[in-house]
């Protein structure tokens, strides 16, 4: 066996109305006078009293910014880093979906590092620790409050691109089901798109090991499991614990195991043509599922089991393939976008847009097969 290294986020809290411990939890870790980054629909529609309540039976201070946009700007998370700064803050609270945590994440490193976003976009650039952070989902997608990741659009680029440090590994975060009520169906169903590509990408990714291979099987379990009734039934909360769980053991596998091409020729369709990250990941998922399925067919066979095909008597090929189509139908039932042209995305942008995706390296080293700029440009045809 090769040697790995396995890394996690700090304290975890799960559970139905946990929430309420956010407070204490926040005090733990060092917070008394705090920046609340809050997402924007989740402040509309979305219990936030529960965590300002919360937060002031431990006296703790904050200072709210809630203009956080789906798919930040580098310059969103500036103006939040500068907040933090001045205000004398000292903790950092995200809570929203990757757009909000990821804004947060990325303040409480600006707040001490200074700089931009895009000093600090690539592997391993931040120089010191930020600000301590906590972290509260309210989508069941990204996982960010368990990676090392935070995601930037460059506007004037019009390129997305992540900035990578041990230094954004959330020192706590806390994790209440009911928060995920409020997600509006469509929503649901992108965002559990995106666990579902996180957790089979980790899975199959070159870079997988044992520990990281246990958490992503499960995520795509669980998620397989409860997608449907979380997008038909949002009321479900045993749906919406299955999901936000899920979502929570694909980061862990995403933030070991890292992902693959989904990702690579996902990120220019955020870039320029503001597709959310979930719906990219979403459609392109069964496309580079159904490329890459004879690479690695034991993984792809155990995936369409963990998805609740029935594979016995199958050839490990014909099981792996049935991977493929439970990711297809599951896509189909809960009616993501299944099509680029259904996007607004022109056949003349592929070149471009493969070249772009070509950049996304880290992704495609993790690729199971081996992506040519060519076959990029033929996947993005097939889901045209
Ligand atoms: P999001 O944060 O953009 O939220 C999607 C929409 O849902 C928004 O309109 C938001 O206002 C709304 N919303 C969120 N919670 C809600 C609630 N409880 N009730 C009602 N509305 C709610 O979407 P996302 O998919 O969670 O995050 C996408 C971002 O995360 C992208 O920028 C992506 O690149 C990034 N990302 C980061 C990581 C990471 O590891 N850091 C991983 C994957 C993706």
């Amino acid at each position: 066996m090769e040697t790995f290294t396995f890394r996690a986020a700090g304290e975890v809290t799960f559970g139905v109305g946990s929430i309420q411990q956010v407070g204490l939890k926040v005090k733990r870790h060092g917070g008394n006078k705090i920046l609340l980054v809050v997402d924007q629909g989740f402040a509309k529609s979305g219990p936030l009293e529960k965590i300002t309540d919360a937060l002031k039976k431990e006296k703790i201070s904050f200072v709210l910014f809630d203009a956080v946009e789906p798919e930040p700007q580098g310059e969103t998370a500036e103006q939040c880093g500068f907040l933090a700064k001045n205000e004398g803050c000292d903790f950092v609270l995200g809570v929203g979906g990757g757009s909000a945590m990821d804004t947060a994440k990325a303040a409480a490193i600006l707040a001490t590092n200074g700089g931009r976003v895009r000093d600090y976009q690539g592997l391993d650039k931040v120089p010191r620790p930020g600000l301590p952070k906590g972290m509260v989902p309210t989508t069941a997608g990204t996982g960010s409050e368990v990676t090392f990741t935070a995601v930037f659009i460059n506007t004037e680029e019009k390129k997305k691109a992540g900035i990578n440090s041990v230094h954004l590994f959330p020192e706590m975060s806390v994790l209440d089901p009911e928060l995920t009520l409020s997600l509006p169906p469509a929503v649901t169903a992108f965002t559990g798109m995106d666990a579902l590509a996180h957790a089979i990408e980790s899975y199959t990714s070159l870079s997988a090991n044992p520990l990281s291979e246990m958490v992503s099987l499960e995520a795509i379990r669980r998620i397989g499991k409860s997608l449907r009734q979380a997008v038909a039934t949002g009321s479900d909360l045993g749906a919406r614990s299955e999901m936000l769980l899920g979502s929570l053991l694909a980061g862990i596998g995403l933030a070991n195991a890292g992902v693959t091409a989904v990702h690579s020729l996902s990120y220019p369709l955020g870039g320029r043509f503001r597709v959310p990250h979930g719906v990219g990941n979403g459609l392109l998922l069964p496309a580079v599922m159904k490329y890459n399925v004879l690479s690695r067919p034991e993984r792809f066979a155990r995936i369409a089991g963990a998805l609740g095909e029935k594979i016995e008597g199958l050839s490990v090929k014909e099981a792996a393939v049935q991977s493929v189509e439970a990711v297809k139908r599951l896509a189909h039932d809960i009616q993501v976008p299944e099509r680029l042209s259904d996007l607004g995305i022109p056949e003349s942008a592929f070149p471009w847009m493969a070249e772009e995706a070509m950049k996304v390296v880290r992704p495609l080293e993790n690729n199971p097969r081996p992506v040519s700029l060519e076959e990029a440009i033929g996947i993005y045809q097939k889901v045209f």
